[in-house]
């Protein structure tokens, strides 16, 4: 691994020149490569080389550059680039789980990981047991010596609930269980996942990588054994692969990803500081803020506190009010964009969710989670202050 810092590394990292010498990493828009003679199809069929491709379910050279850029700005040896965010998220768990092996997983999660562990691991004879995240004890109670896999969101979404990576994978790799980690909120920019005891991480490139709401992309980061032997039989088998031309827009979007990721942080953590006194909004949540439980930890395990931030309006009425008073910010689900994105979790992303869960996780009818852009941020106070006094 070159001593390279984040910054260079997500410039220069993984560079696959053509005879052409081209600066700007190519595009290489094939589904198959041409062999020499039926020998060298052959002996590629039993083992390809690093620069060699069989087909672009397999692997593509954009594509490969784009893994190994990531890889290295995150400290993995090898990485796999997916469809999406879920097909990585899949791609890491499905993959290496059969029938019969317990999973522990943070409750909080994203809509669509809850339905891979709750609705389809389960499925196929796989027994998944639900925790309190931000509960040592509970992480402690729920992991047996049998236990296969650890899983959580570093941030969790909406509520933004801190897990301590170190803490939950110590636990987890006691009992020789693999601790994946979905690390979307916190983001490739401040995380140190793996050095803190991830074995696995998974980002769905859509959101900061990408960061200009133009593609869906995913990757799963880990050990060569692990993607080698596990994820890349899996997903080269099953069709979740990213495309090459994905792969050339998150490979230039690594490239500015640190500054637009920092620049959105501080407005967020701005945002967050002037919201936080204002009488009309029940509470501000943000990871970055003194009055978070995890604050400490939030700066220990990642210095800064993301891109996003939560509010609650009071009720549902309210926080229709508030979005639709919105003139710069957007009525949207993404996150991580340039583009600053309002959310009603309750009514869309976790929108399937039964009440009394929704309310276990903290997602109450007022909740707003704002993804914070690359607009002026006094604009982005304006706009949300205006819409406030409507209230
Ligand atoms: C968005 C998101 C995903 C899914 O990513 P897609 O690219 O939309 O498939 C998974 N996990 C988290 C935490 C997310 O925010």
């Amino acid at each position: 691994m070159k001593t390279w810092k984040k910054r260079t590394k997500a410039v220069h990292e993984g560079v696959r020149r053509s005879q052409y010498n081209e600066v700007s990493e190519a595009i290489f828009l094939t589904q198959g490569f041409v062999y020499d003679t039926a020998e060298a199809a052959e002996a590629r069929f039993i083992e390809a080389g690093a620069d060699e491709f069989i087909y672009a379910r397999y692997g593509n050279p954009t594509v490969a550059m784009f893994e190994d850029r990531i890889a290295a700005l995150e400290g993995a040896e090898v990485g796999f680039a997916t469809a999406s965010g879920m097909a990585a998220v899949n791609g890491a768990l499905t993959s290496m789980l059969r029938a019969g092996d317990h999973v522990v997983s943070a409750r909080a999660l994203f809509g669509s990981c809850l339905y891979i562990l709750e609705e389809i691991l389960t499925r196929y004879g796989v027994e998944v047991t639900f925790v309190d995240g931000t509960d040592l004890n509970a992480w402690k109670a729920a992991i047996r010596p049998e236990t296969k896999v650890v899983f959580f969101e570093s941030i969790s979404n909406p509520t933004l609930e801190v897990i301590d990576i170190e803490a939950v994978a110590k636990l987890g790799h006691a009992v020789g269980a693999t601790v994946v980690v979905d690390n979307v909120f916190a983001t490739p920019v401040f995380s140190d996942a793996i050095a803190q005891g991830a074995d696995v991480v998974v980002y769905s490139a859509t959101k900061h990588i990408d960061g200009q709401g133009r593609a869906l992309g995913g990757v799963i980061l880990g050990t060569k054994e692990y993607i080698r032997g596990t994820v890349e039989p899996y997903m080269k088998h099953t069709g979740g692969s990213m495309s090459p031309f994905t792969a050339w827009m998150m490979l230039k979007g690594l490239e500015t990803m640190d500054l637009r990721v920092r620049a959105q942080t501080r407005t967020a953590l701005y945002l967050a500081q002037q919201l936080e006194a204002d009488a009309a909004l029940s509470h501000v949540i943000y990871p970055g803020l003194e009055s978070h439980p995890q604050c400490a930890l939030t700066m220990a395990q990642m210095e800064e506190g993301g891109t996003v931030l939560a509010i609650d309006a009071g009720s549902q009425a309210a926080a229709f009010k508030l979005l639709n008073a919105l003139e710069i910010w957007t009525i949207s689900n993404n996150l991580g964009d340039a583009k600053s994105i309002g959310t009603h979790p309750a009514t869309t992303t976790h929108q399937r969710l039964s009440e009394e869960t929704r309310a276990m996780l903290g997602i109450t009818p007022g909740l707003i989670r704002l993804s914070v852009g690359l607009e002026d941020p006094d604009d982005l106070l304006n706009d949300l202050r205006g819409a406030i006094t409507q209230l």
